[in-house]
């Protein structure tokens, strides 16, 4: 039997996403032979990551009141690449094709869902407020991500913005966030008027 200690933070590792209980293990014995200096930074990031924010206007994680894309005056601020979750934002970065702002669904459309909890109304006001004029749909190419998309194209299409999507070569059923750059790189230039 473990001590204590270390039984309760096997179960805190355990309970996150893609680590079961016997990588847990293995990581509690890790952090045990590390130094304190190690041990400590380690304690004070992860309390650090609930000083951050959800950014007022593109619901990107943020560290103040807007995050730092929205912040950046230099980017094209008529542009909007519109993903599922901040972490696409990271892969898309990546690539330097895109220099244009950015809006967080929150998520895609289930089946059966009328998406209320997604950020549309938001992004529809951003683009009459913001005078957008493009407006890239980059939802995850799975069968959600596509009728996210079709949803978002028609809601969009009143407000008189060219809407794109990102170019295939993205294989379908594919995970923005797990995709090579240069695959992201060319669907970005290659994204069509939808
Ligand atoms: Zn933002």
């Amino acid at each position: 039997m473990y001590p204590k200690a270390f039984q309760k933070l096997i179960k805190n590792l355990a309970s996150l996403p893609s680590v079961g209980p016997k990588m847990a293990e293995r990581l509690v014995l890790f952090l045990f032979k590390q130094d304190m200096e190690k041990i400590r930074d380690f304690a004070e990031n992860l309390l650090e990551i609930k000083n951050m924010r959800i950014c007022h206007r593109c619901f990107n994680i943020a560290e103040g009141e807007l995050c730092e894309y929205c912040k950046d005056s230099k980017r094209d601020q008529h542009s909007i690449c519109v993903v599922e979750e901040p972490l696409d934002i990271i892969s898309l970065e990546r690539t330097k094709v895109f220099n244009g702002l950015y809006h967080v669904l929150g998520g895609v459309l289930q089946v059966g869902d009328t998406g209320a909890d997604l950020k549309i109304p938001e992004l529809l006001s951003r683009i009459e407020k913001e005078k957008i004029t493009e407006v890239i749909l980059a939802t995850n190419p799975t069968t959600e991500g596509d009728t996210t998309a079709l949803y978002l194209k028609r809601k969009l299409q009143p407000l008189g913005v060219k809407i794109t999507r990102l170019g295939r070569g993205l294989s379908t059923g594919a995970d923005l966030e797990y995709a090579d750059e240069i695959t992201l790189s060319e669907a970005l230039k290659n994204r069509k008027e939808l």
